[in-house]
């Protein structure tokens, strides 16, 4: 039965989704009423005097954090997290031509951290060198930071078409995959 297959797709409360569950696990969460679901599939579920449709995607009615997602350092990640973009001039960068500034040097003992990594281009890394930015007078585009990394970023596999509203009404999974 492939019924029995469909996964859930779940939002906390401020509709931001959170998790993917079994549909028994959201359709048990709906009944005792603490989600209320807001897109169907077109599969039933029967018992001896009803019918059921399951939920696509359900709502949490209690207020719900987003789960927090460790992120560790890499260097892809500062460039994920840095668009692509210089940190310094704002340049368009590839997966390639990228390079990893260390805003405090680290041969003055600047760490490889996601607060002390920005991405940048080939050029204003060489101008920049040993320097800090003051020094060198370049202006960062953004103080670094700890990157946010959905929860579901890559957990997902392939989307319903009722969670991604091309069967349904709401893109919920719009900025996250
Ligand atoms: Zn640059």
């Amino acid at each position: 039965m492939e019924i029995l297959n469909k996964s859930t797709l779940v939002l906390n409360s401020a509709y931001q989704p959170i998790e993917k569950v079994h549909w028994i696990k959201a359709f048990i969460k709906v009944f005792q009423g603490r989600a209320r679901a807001v897109e169907y599939y077109s599969d039933v579920v029967r018992s001896p005097n009803d019918e059921y449709f399951i939920p696509a995607v359900i709502v949490c009615t209690e207020f719900s954090r987003l789960p927090r997602r460790k992120t560790t350092y890499s260097r892809g990640h500062v460039i994920e997290r840095d668009n692509y973009l210089c940190q310094y001039c704002h340049r368009k960068l590839t997966k390639n031509s990228a390079t990893i500034d260390h805003v405090l040097p680290r041969s003055r003992g600047g760490k490889s951290s996601f607060l002390n990594c920005v991405a940048s281009c080939e050029p204003c890394n060489a101008f920049k060198a040993d320097r800090t930015p003051e020094e060198a007078k370049m202006k960062l585009v953004r103080k670094p930071r700890k990157p946010f990394i959905h929860p579901l970023k890559g957990k997902i596999g392939e989307p319903e078409p009722e969670w991604t509203g091309e069967r349904g009404s709401t893109n919920y999974l719009a900025g996250v995959i």
